[in-house]
């Protein structure tokens, strides 16, 4: 399965950090690309890109000017679109469906301001995380832990400059 996010309606002032956040956890658990719409904001390009001079991988970042073209196309591409969202059906419901797409390209949508009617009715599924109030981030992870079965976290990075050595107490990374 090929998974990328899609973030809708970042806010330079106000999501930089979350929507940055969102592109991390995106990186650290499995998927390939990372898409936003709303303000075009580089910072969010910038820092995936300085942790992943560090720490490795390769995941895009892009913004999307015209989001009902790119999610149009990307249906019409034969994509599946998964929009994360309290309203939806829990996930634990949906899991086997969802993983009979495992060869195909899978965009999980998530929000942040009020999230329009259309993106509901434009998505193959509705998916909750639980049906309470959180957060996109905490849907994310959730959803792409659950998705890959807790593999993709565990992944090694391609090209990465340090590593973190585990341990019980303390911290240490090692240049490799
Ligand atoms: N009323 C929103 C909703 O539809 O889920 C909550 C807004 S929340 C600040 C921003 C985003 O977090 C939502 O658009 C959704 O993608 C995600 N989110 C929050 N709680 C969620 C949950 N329980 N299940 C799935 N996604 C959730």
């Amino acid at each position: 399965m090929k998974l990328a996010v899609l973030r809708l309606s970042h806010r330079v002032i106000r999501d930089k950090r979350i929507s940055t956040h969102l592109a991390l956890t995106a990186r650290a658990f499995g998927a390939e690309e990372f898409f936003y719409t709303g303000d075009h904001d580089t910072h969010v390009e910038e820092s995936i890109q300085k942790i992943q001079q560090e720490w490795g991988g390769e995941l895009a970042v892009t913004h999307i000017g015209k989001p009902w073209n790119f999610l149009k196309d990307w249906k019409k591409q034969g994509g599946v679109v998964i929009h994360l969202t309290m309203f939806g059906i829990e996930l634990s419901d949906k899991l086997e469906e969802i993983q009979d797409f495992r060869e195909g390209n899978v965009l999980i949508v998530v929000g942040g301001v009020k999230v329009p009617g259309q993106i509901f009715e434009l998505a193959d599924f509705n998916i909750a995380i639980g049906n309470q109030p959180h957060s996109e981030v905490a849907a994310l992870a959730v959803f792409l832990d659950r998705i890959t079965e807790g593999k993709a976290r565990k992944q090694k990075f391609q090209d990465a400059n340090y590593e973190i050595v585990p341990m019980e107490k303390g911290k240490q990374a090692k240049k490799i």
